[in-house]
């Protein structure tokens, strides 16, 4: 007999990173949420590196938050060390990035979860996925009971079908000790899901009482705190700090010499890794001319004494892991407490999905996270705040939230995987972003607290008091302007010991910031009358006068590009009577369903020479309708 154990408008299945943003947001919008996971002691877990941001990770948290996410405020709340990442770089690539601790965060992430309205948490494994006439209907959990739903996000993560393998120890099992999910992947390919398999891995966790941080490098967090979220005010915490060590000749010769027992030299691994985060014995064979590879000890807490040994991950045999670890200066007596190892898993070819992470061929099917063939904490929370606000968006019949290229890291997130698939997992970099220097981590608010607003995830006080900010921006600008700063003898000294060149006819204020060499505080004395404003102002101030130059540039080029995404494709245009596209172009144009013309001159095999045929159809197509009128 079939148990309907409750009935749902949007079920998450996994309370990992996607999991939460897309249940909270169900919940906040106003749905009547399930979050599903397999175990209630894993919520927001992260089963790698303890830190949240980083380079281009660090603008998606940003965005996140700018739009009403979860992980931002979460990251706040629990860091115990903080770094803004590439300061001596120009301002697009600055990061965040922030050690957390790791059960505080997932204590807090709990708590928030449980205490926010409409939300529902259980803890089952579910093993199917029920469809009704081409429309996600619910899902069945172990126990057979039965819990139905209007749309159904799938979050699962790294748990489909997942492997755990050490040397030549291997064995069904999900990451950090906990179960894997062995039979949702049977039913996803039942419905017709295509899946593959990629791989990850972490390095061994060792006991900080037998590392000897004198011989290391201390790596103290920036002594001024920027918080994630923009409705952090102030974060005043003890900072602990990380150690930066290297690997040398000795560790890469234990390595070499135990190539034949890894897993992933032997063949023993099928999964695709991620290039961007290789395993020690890959770095080792892979640039064998270094001598050395950066290793950071980092805290997973501040009452633990588990140490995360950052750069040194890896799936060799036990004894090979602690020999290759007690070379490193430092570690000679290491302690493992958790060892090393790969996982593999079954994730979904991510093409599948419309950029509203919507399935194609199942309506009110939902599918956000490293299931989508990403990896990474924050690249999962992006996707789970834009599937769970589109599967909102789907039961109120509203047009979904797509994010384009030039609007956010996320839109580049999203378009990326759903146009070109992905081969192996997909790690966010600033260098994806075309636009990369108006998508900056510093204005992600002044980009998407409108939208968050519009879509109901972000309140009236903070929308006004972000509107405050973006007229104090404005005003700012508009005064710097104006203001004459006269050429005294004062002056002329201040240009000197800066080696800027002077002249007697007198500046603005306005053409004084655009120097690199002149910062809006150095110049307080030339400007008596300035008024008092907060730090995140006077930031955007500088960077909006002095790269205005190379932003207006970018601003065109993304009209440019906006003119293409303009350019909608008919969902049900029939590729296959498009005479004169090329047989690949019409392949893969079928098969990805682009939804502009944009969208599809970005799809790899489709041709400046396709594009044109395609123009030429839609123009023709648009004249015939229009006569027919
Ligand atoms: C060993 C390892 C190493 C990693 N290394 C890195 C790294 O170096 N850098 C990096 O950026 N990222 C790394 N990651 C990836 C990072 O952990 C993930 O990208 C991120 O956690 C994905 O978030 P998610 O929400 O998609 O899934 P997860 O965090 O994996 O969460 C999935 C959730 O789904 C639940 N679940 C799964 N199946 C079911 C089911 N059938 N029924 C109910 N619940 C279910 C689970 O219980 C869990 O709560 C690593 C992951 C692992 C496991």
């Amino acid at each position: 007999m079939t148990y309907i154990a409750g009935e749902y408008d949007i079920i998450v299945v996994g309370a990992g990173h996607a999991g939460c943003e897309s249940a909270l947001a169900g919940a906040r919008l106003g749905k009547k949420t399930l979050l599903v996971t397999m175990n209630l002691d894993s919520i927001a877990l992260m089963p790698c590196n303890p830190n949240i941001g980083g380079t281009g990770k660090g603008h998606l948290v940003r965005e996140l938050d700018a739009l009403g996410g979860e992980m931002g405020k979460n990251i706040d709340k629990s860091m115990i060390q903080c770094k803004m990442l590439n300061t001596a770089k120009g301002p697009a690539v600055h990061s965040l990035r922030a050690q957390a601790d790791k059960l505080q965060y997932q204590k807090e992430m709990k708590q928030t979860l449980e205490k926010q309205e409409n939300l529902h948490l259980k803890q089952y494994e579910v093993t199917e996925l029920l469809v009704e006439n081409g429309k996600a209907t619910g899902v069945v959990v172990k126990t057979g009971a039965v819990f139905q739903a209007k749309a159904v996000i799938l979050a699962t993560g790294t748990y489909l079908k997942a492997r755990i393998v050490i040397g030549d120890t291997s064995y069904d099992g999900g990451p950090n000790g906990l179960f894997g999910a062995n039979e949702l992947s049977g039913s996803l390919r039942e419905l017709g899901v295509r899946l593959l398999r990629f791989k990850t891995g972490t390095p061994a966790r060792v006991d900080k009482r037998s590392v000897d941080f004198s011989k290391m490098t201390i790596q103290e967090g920036d002594p001024q705190i920027v918080p994630f979220s923009f409705e952090t005010e102030k974060i005043d915490i003890d900072q602990l700090p990380c150690y930066l060590t290297y690997t040398n000749e000795k560790t890469h010769q234990v390595i070499r010499d135990n190539l034949h027992r890894s897993p992933l030299f032997s063949g023993d691994i099928e999964g695709v890794g991620p290039r961007y985060c290789p395993s020690i014995e890959d770095k080792v064979v892979r640039f064998s001319d270094k001598p050395k590879h950066q290793i950071f000890i980092e805290p997973e807490g501040r009452d633990t004494y588990e140490m995360y040994v950052q750069g040194m991950s890896s799936s060799l045999p036990e004894e090979v892991q602690l020999k290759m670890l007690r070379t490193v200066e430092g570690m000679e007596n290491v302690e493992i407490m958790r060892l090393a190892y790969a996982i593999e898993y079954d994730n979904i070819d991510p093409v599948q999905l419309k950029p509203s992470l919507e399935f194609k061929s199942v309506d009110h099917l939902f599918f956000a996270g490293q299931i989508n063939g990403t990896s990474g904490y924050e690249e999962a929370a992006a996707q789970g705040l834009i599937a769970g606000i589109n599967a909102v968006k789907k039961l109120e019949g509203t047009v979904p939230l797509i994010l384009d290229r030039s609007q956010a890291y996320i839109g580049v997130l999203i378009d990326d995987i759903v146009t070109k698939g992905t081969l192996e997992p997909y790690r966010m970099m600033t260098s994806r972003a075309e636009y990369r220097l108006i998508l900056r981590q510093d204005n992600a608010d002044l980009r998407l607290t409108k939208i968050g607003y519009d879509i109901g995830l972000i309140g009236e006080e903070r929308y006004q008091k972000f509107q405050i900010k973006e007229r104090a921006v404005q005003d700012e600008i508009e005064r710097v302007k104006k203001v004459m700063v006269k050429p005294t003898k004062e002056l002329e000294a201040f240009f000197a010991g800066k080696n800027s060149t002077f002249s007697k006819k007198g500046f603005t204020l306005y053409e004084l910031l655009k120097r690199p060499e002149m910062g809006y505080f150095e110049l307080e004395k030339f400007d008596p009358d300035r008024p008092k404003l907060p730090i995140n102002v006077i930031e955007q101030v500088e960077i909006q006068i002095k790269y205005e130059g190379y932003i207006k540039k970018q601003w065109s080029q993304v009209e440019q590009f906006k003119k293409l995404e303009r350019r909608k494709i008919p969902e049900n245009l029939d590729y296959e009577k498009i005479s004169g596209l090329r047989t690949e172009a019409r392949q893969k144009l079928s098969k990805i369903r682009p939804i502009s013309v944009g969208h599809a001159s970005r799809i790899s095999g489709v041709s400046p020479a396709d594009i044109s045929v395609l123009l030429v159809h839609m123009e023709n197509f648009r004249r015939r309708e229009k006569t027919d009128e």
